[in-house]
């Protein structure tokens, strides 16, 4: 759409919106929210809402605390799940100083400018990904617990599938805020649940996936569950990924397809490739931000640990899969659903245009199974692994100056810092498995 400040008076007038929650996103990728009453809308529409900065962690901490929430009219949509009564709305905002300017270190500022430097070469890219989740018990305090005595595996019914009146309320509730939902299914582990919508240009899914998360977790609350994008809740199962899908159009035409190619694939394809693989380690420290991530990049559950490509095997770093036509794109496995999706998605198209830019090609695919490679074999066929921990991917973070300066100065630091020290404090934990293998010999 193209919404007018007017529009938006006389939906929210027409609807009955009693309330409007202007939301943005933080740092680390958590949705934070203000509310105002319809009294207060005309006001929030002239970006006259304020909030203290300092009081979000990772904004601005000291000076110039003061910032200005910017709702972007076209996120208008309404909480299908709140009273049909003095209706709740929403926007998502963009934040900006007292003088105007945005801040840099709004993540949703930082993909935008990405976005508008691609738009300055021609290109547009269109992100589809596929999250995955589980839903866990809570117990009698309400509070999440890693329990379920479901056994469903991948594709099942009910009434296998205990989820599945959850993930029906949430698809029908997505549509409802104009989600268009391709797919849902239960997924491999019990109780893990993936539910895909169509792609969309980069802003537009990285604010869908924000939404998402919130529908889903809501609805799971109210059947008496709670959904976790949690990147390796359990260790014996699979862990939930965030797949990312991605093609570059040019005048509206898919140009990453190049039927001549035998991979189908264009120049402009590879490059993009090239430039993802350049700097997927850094980039790996924004798509896979959390202690945790990294428990998930272990061989025998579909995630991958090595930074290989192939348009034949299911389990590489990049897949393409196999539609071709208008459906080119590259499937990027390594996201995980706690990554902040502004920064990843900004991350990964700055890198895809280094790419296009310096015309970077990609190592060869590799189309054999690297997981029961030997080490030797890998080392021949230069195959790297993705950074083993969290601090690791920080390290490269640490190194790579281009992604850094995508990420800005403010925003690097704060993100090195922050990981750092939660990498510090969870080595000093002394763990069940320590004492389960330590205790009784030592
Ligand atoms: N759960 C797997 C992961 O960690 C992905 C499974 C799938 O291919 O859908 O990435
Ligand atoms: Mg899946
Ligand atoms: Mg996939």
């Amino acid at each position: 759409y193209n919404y007018t400040k007017k529009d938006i008076l006389n939906m929210a007038e027409e609807e009955d919106v009693g309330f409007i929650r202007l939301q943005f996103t933080d740092i680390y990728g958590t949705m934070k929210n203000m509310a105002v009453t319809m009294n207060q809308l005309k006001k929030a529409l002239d970006n006259k809402c304020m909030f203290d900065g300092s009081s979000i962690e990772g904004f601005s901490r000291t000076e110039e605390s003061d910032m200005y929430l910017y709702p972007d009219l076209d996120t208008f949509a309404i909480f299908p799940w709140r009273p049909q009564q003095g209706k709740v709305a929403r926007f998502i905002c963009d934040v900006r100083r007292p003088d105007g300017t945005p801040y840099e270190s709004d993540p949703r500022y930082v993909l935008k400018k990405v976005v508008r430097e691609a738009a300055e070469m021609g290109y547009t890219m269109n992100a589809g990904p596929e999250c995955e989740f589980f839903l866990f018990h809570t117990n009698d305090d309400g509070l999440p617990t890693t329990i379920t005595h479901e056994q469903g595996s991948y594709f099942d019914v009910g009434p296998l599938d205990f989820g599945e009146n959850a993930r029906r309320d949430m698809v029908l509730t997505l549509e409802d805020m104009g989600f268009e939902i391709e797919t849902s299914h239960h997924e491999i582990a019990p109780a893990q649940h993936e539910i895909d919508f169509r792609y969309d240009e980069a802003l537009a899914t990285a604010d869908n996936i924000m939404t998402f998360k919130m529908v889903v977790k809501t609805i799971a609350k109210r059947h008496g569950l709670h959904a976790t994008f949690m990147p390796k809740p359990k260790i014996e199962v699979n862990g939930s990924g965030m797949h990312i899908n991605l093609s570059l159009a040019k005048d509206g035409k898919n140009i990453f397809q190049d039927s001549t190619d035998q991979n189908g694939l264009s120049r402009e394809a590879y490059y993009f490739m090239g430039g993802l693989m350049k700097h997927m380690k850094a980039i790996t420290c924004i798509t896979n931000p959390t202690v945790n991530s990294y428990k998930r990049f272990v061989p025998g559950y579909e995630a991958p640990v090595y930074m290989t490509w192939s348009a034949k095997t299911r389990e590489p770093l990049i897949r393409i899969p196999s539609m071709r036509g208008d459906g080119t794109r590259i499937e990027l496995r390594s996201p995980d659903p706690s990554a902040n999706p502004y920064l990843a998605l900004a991350v990964l198209l700055a890198a895809g245009m280094d790419g296009i830019k310096n015309e970077i090609m990609p190592p060869e695919s590799v189309d054999a199974d690297v997981q029961s490679m030997t080490d030797e074999e890998k080392k021949r066929l230069n195959i790297e692994a993705l950074p083993k921990n969290l601090m690791e991917a920080v390290s490269e973070l640490e190194k790579d100056t281009f992604i850094q300066d995508v990420l800005g100065a403010d925003l690097t630091a704060k993100l090195i810092e922050t990981h750092k020290n939660e990498y510090h404090e969870y080595c000093m934990q002394v763990t069940e498995w320590e004492i389960n293998n330590y205790l009784h010999k030592l």
